[in-house]
C-alpha cells in the first residue's frame, strides 16, 4: 500500500486520464466484441465444415460450388478445394436444362425438397435427397444446400416392394387354386359317375342301336372334361402321383422324340443335358407333362422357325438367394430349363403367366391351363419356377426340382394293364360317393366279381368281420371321412393277412400322406376310370404276386 502525501490532481490531468479511460474501454470493448465475432465466425465456420451432414453452397445462377464441407469432399471423393472449382452440373444427372428449372425452384423457395441422382468424382451414381435453401450473402442469393446419400433406403425400399409384389401374386395362387381345385374334385367325380353310367349304358345296347351314338357322344364330351378337370387339379396340386426315384436326363430323352413330333419341323429341338445330375422324386409323366406344355407354349411363341432349348442341370440356393425369393427354400435343387428364341412377353402378360384360364391366344386356341398345370405340378413337388422374358427376346422356363438326398433307387413299374380283365374274387369296395360306388359296383358284378360295396370305414371293417369266407382285394377311396384308406388297409390286414389293396382316388388331396401323395408301391387307380381300365387294374393287382 502506497502512503505519504497525494499531488492535488490538475483539472487538466483528469480530464486526459478520463479520455484514456474511456479509450481504454472502448478498446477493450473492440477487443470483445472482435472475440466474440471470432468466436462466432469459427462457431459458424465449424458448423458448415465440421457437420456429418454433406453441404454445399452454391451459385444458382452459375451452378458454381461456392463452398463444400469436409463431409462433402469425402461423399463426392476429392478435396473441398477440388469441389469448389466445380459445378453442380458436374454432380447432377439431369440436364443443364433442368438443373436450372430446380434451382429456380430453390431460389424462389417453391420448393425446398428434391430427390436426384448424384454422380461422385469416381463416376458412381448414388440417390440423394437434397433440401435446399435460399441465403443471402454479399446482397447475392445463394443456395444452401444439405445432401443426404438415400442410395441404401431406396435399394431396401425396392427390395421391399419386390417382395411384397411376390408374396401378393403367391397368396392370389394359393387361393386361385384352391377355388380351383374345390370345384374340379367334386365336377370330377359327376364325371366319373356319368362316364361310368354311360359305359354301361352303352354294354345294354347293340352297337347299331341310334342310341348307342349318342351314348358315345356323351362319352367324348364328357372324357373332354375329364382332361380339363385334370389340369386344374394338377394346378391345384391335387393331383395324385406315384412318384419315384428318376434320372431326369434319361427322362427328358425318353420323351424328345414325343416333343419333336409335337413341335414340328420348322423348330430345332436342342437338349443339353447336365452332367452328374443327382435324382429327383417325382412322378415321370409329371415331368412329361411339364415338357409338354412348356413345348407347344414354345412353338405357339414361334412365328416361322426358330429354337426350342431343353437343358439340364444341378444348383444350390442359399439362405440369401432364398430370402429375395419368396417361396424358396435352400437346399439343392435339379433344373430343368426350357427356352425359346420366339416372340417373347411384356410385363402384363407375365404377371398372370400361371394363373388358370389366362390366355393371350384366340379363342379355342389356348385354354391358358398350361402353366397353371406347370405350376401346380412344381409345387406339388416342392420345386419352384421362374419365368425369364422380354417382348422379342424370346423366353426361358427354369423348374427346380428338389435334389433326392439318398442314392438308393428304388422304383414301382405300374406295369401295363392285362387284358384278361374279369375273374371270380370276392372284393370289398369302399366309397363314400354313392354315385361312384354304385357304378363301380356294377361294373364290378358284370365282370364276375362278388362284391361288398361300403359307402364308410365302419361299414367296410363291419361286413368284413361278419364276412365268412375269404376278401381278395379291398378297394378303396383314399380320402374318407371317418377313416382314410390307408388306416382302413391296416386295419383289416390283421384280419385278412393276404389281402390285396387297390386304392381309388380322384386326384384329391390326399391327407394320408404329404398331399397326393401315396406311399411307394401302393397300387392305386386315378378316378374317374373308364370299365376297361378298371377291370385291367383290378385283375393286375389281384394276379401280383408278392
Ligand atoms: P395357353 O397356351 O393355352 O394360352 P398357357 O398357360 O400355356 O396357356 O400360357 C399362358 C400364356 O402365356 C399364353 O397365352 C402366352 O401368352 C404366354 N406364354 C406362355 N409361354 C410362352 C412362351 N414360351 N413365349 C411367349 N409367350 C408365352
Ligand atoms: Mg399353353
Amino acid at each position: 500500500m502506497e502512503q505519504g502525501i497525494t499531488m492535488p490532481k490538475k483539472p487538466v490531468y483528469e480530464e486526459l486520464e478520463k479520455r484514456v479511460r474511456v479509450l481504454e474501454k472502448s478498446y477493450f470493448e473492440i477487443k470483445q466484441a472482435q472475440e466474440a465475432l471470432r468466436d462466432s465466425e469459427s462457431l459458424f465456420r465449424n458448423l458448415f465444415e465440421c457437420h456429418a451432414t454433406v453441404q454445399l453452397v452454391i451459385d444458382p445462377d452459375s451452378g458454381n460450388i461456392l463452398n463444400a464441407n469436409n463431409a462433402a469432399a469425402k461423399f463426392y471423393g476429392g478435396t473441398r478445394e477440388q469441389l469448389q472449382q466445380m459445378r453442380i452440373q458436374d454432380f447432377n444427372t439431369l440436364s443443364p436444362e433442368e438443373i436450372k428449372q430446380e434451382m429456380e425452384k430453390a431460389k424462389t423457395n417453391q420448393r425446398i425438397h428434391f430427390e436426384f441422382h448424384h454422380r461422385l468424382v469416381d463416376g458412381s451414381i448414388r440417390d440423394v435427397e437434397v433440401v435446399s435453401s435460399k441465403i443471402e450473402a454479399k446482397g447475392k442469393d445463394l443456395l444452401h444446400s444439405v445432401i443426404h446419400d438415400i442410395t441404401e433406403r431406396k435399394r431396401v425400399d425396392e427390395e421391399r416392394e419386390k417382395l411384397q409384389a411376390q408374396l401378393n401374386q403367391a397368396q392370389k395362387m394359393e387361393s386361385v387354386g384352391r377355388l380351383a381345385g374345390g370345384v374340379a374334385h367334386d365336377f370330377n367325380n359327376m364325371l366319373g359317375a356319368i362316364l361310368g353310367y354311360t359305359e354301361l349304358g352303352m354294354l345294354g345296347i347293340s352297337p347299331t342301336d341310334p342310341i348307342h351314338g349318342t351314348l358315345t357322344d356323351i362319352q367324348k364330351a364328357a372324357q373332354r372334361s375329364v382332361n380339363l378337370t385334370r389340369q386344374l387339379l394338377a394346378f391345384a396340386r391335387k393331383q395324385t402321383v406315384a412318384p419315384k426315384l428318376l434320372d431326369l436326363n434319361e427322362i427328358v430323352e425318353d420323351t424328345l422324340k414325343m416333343l419333336r413330333r409335337l413341335i414340328g419341323e420348322n423348330i430345332d429341338l436342342a437338349w443339353l443335358p447336365g452332367k452328374d445330375l443327382g435324382p429327383v422324386r417325382m412322378d415321370p409323366s409329371q415331368i412329361e407333362q411339364l415338357l409338354a406344355n412348356l413345348c407347344v407354349n414354345a412353338r405357339d411363341a414361334i412365328h416361322d422357325t426358330g429354337k426350342i432349348n431343353i437343358e439340364t442341370g444341378t444348383v444350390t440356393f442359399d439362405e440369401t438367394y432364398c430370402a429375395a425369393h419368396v417361396g424358396f427354400v435352400p437346399g439343392k435343387y435339379v433344373l430343368l430349363a426350357v427356352s425359346d428364341d420366339g416372340c417373347g412377353m411384356d410385363a402384363e402378360t407375365l404377371s398372370h403367366l400361371f394363373e388358370p384360364f389366362f390366355t393371350t391366344k384366340e379363342v379355342g386356341k389356348g385354354t391358358g391351363l398350361g402353366l397353371a398345370t406347370v405350376y401346380g405340378i412344381a409345387k406339388q413337388n416342392n420345386g419352384f419356377i421362374d419365368a425369364y422374358s422380354e417382348p422379342g427376346l424370346g423366353t426361358t422356363f427354369k423348374i427346380y426340382l428338389p435334389l433326392h438326398a439318398t442314392e438308393a433307387g428304388r422304383t414301382t413299374n405300374m406295369g401295363a394293364a392285362q387284358s384278361a380283365a374279369s375273374g371270380h374274387e370276392t372284393i370289398l369296395l369302399v366309397e363314400d360317393e354313392p354315385m361312384i360306388l354304385d357304378i363301380t359296383t356294377k361294373i364290378l358284378e358284370r365282370r364276375g366279381y362278388t362284391v361288398m360295396a361300403a359307402p364308410t370305414s365302419g361299414e367296410a371293417i363291419r361286413l368284413a368281420r361278419e364276412h365268412a369266407g375269404e376278401i381278395h382285394l379291398l378297394m378303396t377311396d383314399v380320402v374318407m371321412p371317418e377313416m382314410n384308406g390307408r388306416d382302413l388297409a391296416k386295419n383289416l390286414l390283421s384280419l385278412y393277412p393276404k389281402l390285396k389293396r387297390l386304392f381309388m382316388s380322384g386326384y384329391t388331396a390326399d391327407v394320408i400322406a404329404h398331399h397326393g401323395v401315396l406311399d411307394e408301391g401302393v397300387q392305386f387307380i386315378q378316378k374317374p376310370f373308364s370299365v376297361q381300365t378298371l377291370a385291367a387294374r383290378v385283375r393286375e393287382v389281384l394276379d401280383e404276386t408278392k
